[in-house]
């Protein structure tokens, strides 16, 4: 089976997990094929280097580097660089480099910098890893997701990149909105068209689903690809009894007016056959939803370990009639 994943970081890794267990592709289970489209929106560059937190999150995930703990960043992580970077006042300061992670980014840019797209860059990543999922980038151009403060100190109204809203300022000030910078000079990367286009399924992650999945599905050309998509487009929701299970999507979606509700997004999301972006939607078993046109049904969605992910999984494949897995 062919199954594609649109992913953002520590949900999205987390998923995959589950769907390479349903799969059986975790006990090296042969037949199956799974493709991860990656949120770029982001990625950041720091002292001259390109920092991609979603793309690592999953490499490190699935390739057992991941700090457990933390759901990001490297395990047994030392942090030399950041109290010596610190030391010079070196700018930014709000934004963690790890040693080990540093080695990624240092590989990652001296191939962009030879001119290799990210895509590239990304599979020579994971030769290392070999996390068991082709990582695809939603774009191998330039994406970053801008958010319009109020400047803490200032007062003054202005666009920040996410992380620095997100890492520096924990997502506190109220985003009055948010730009995908780059997005219009931007296009799909073509691997990420071609594993939607031949798909059995495609899944969409309980990822962010402004600044993940809402950032993915933006980039020129993938909603049409997904409108498109041969197969049923399943999605399972990041948010449980009314909130986000981890970190902060409530503020993301207050931002651009969606209710924080399984229904809100799932509705925000909205049917294939209307326009939007799904043909079924897993809810939790204490939530309930009625999304028009969509297949709604109610299972536990909290991600313990990878077998209760797969459990969740099947249940995605099954409301679409894919049983049998
Ligand atoms: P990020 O890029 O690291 O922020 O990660 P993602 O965008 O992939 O995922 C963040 C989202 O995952 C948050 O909105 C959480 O609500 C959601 N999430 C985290 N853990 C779970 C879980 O166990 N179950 C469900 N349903 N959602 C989860
Ligand atoms: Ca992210």
């Amino acid at each position: 089976m062919k199954v594609t994943v649109l992913v953002g970081g520590v949900g999205g890794a987390r998923f995959l997990q589950g769907v390479l267990a349903a799969l059986g592709a975790d006990a090296g289970g042969a037949g199956h094929e799974v493709r991860a489209v990656v949120n770029v929106g982001d990625d950041i560059w720091l002292h001259g280097l390109r920092v991609c937190p979603d793309l690592d999150t999953c490499m490190y995930t699935l390739g057992g580097g991941i700090d457990e703990g933390k759901g990001w960043g490297r395990a047994d992580e030392t942090w030399s660089v950041r109290e010596e970077l610190a030391a010079y006042g070196a700018d930014p300061t709000w934004f963690g480099l790890g040693d080990r992670d540093v080695a990624t980014h240092l590989v990652r840019t001296r191939m962009l910098r030879a001119g290799y797209p990210l895509s590239q860059v990304t599979q020579a990543l994971c030769a290392r890893w070999r996390p068991g999922v082709a990582l695809i980038p939603a774009s191998d151009d330039r994406i970053e997701t801008h958010v319009v403060i109020d400047d803490p100190e200032t007062g003054e109204r202005r666009a920040v990149h996410f992380q620095e809203w997100w890492v520096r300022h924990r997502a506190l000030p109220t985003a009055h909105g948010f730009a995908s910078v780059g997005r219009d000079q931007a296009t799909a990367c073509p691997a990420a068209l071609d594993a939607i286009a031949d798909a059995d399924v495609v899944l969409i992650a309980p990822s962010n689903p402004v600044v993940s999945v809402g950032t993915i599905v933006d980039v020129p050309g993938l909603r049409a690809a997904l409108s498109a998509a041969p197969g049923p487009v399943v999605g399972i929701s990041p948010i449980i009894g009314g909130q986000a299970v981890r970190g902060m999507a409530e503020a993301c979606l207050s931002a651009i007016g969606v209710e924080v509700t399984a229904e809100g997004v799932g509705r925000h999301y909205g049917s294939r056959s209307t326009g939007g972006l799904l043909d079924g939607w897993l809810v939790d078993t204490g939530d309930t939803a009625d999304v028009p046109g969509v297949a709604v049904r109610s299972v536990p969605l909290l991600m313990r370990d990878p077998a209760t992910t797969a459990a969740m999984v099947r249940e995605a494949l099954d409301v679409v009639g894919l049983a049998g897995v």
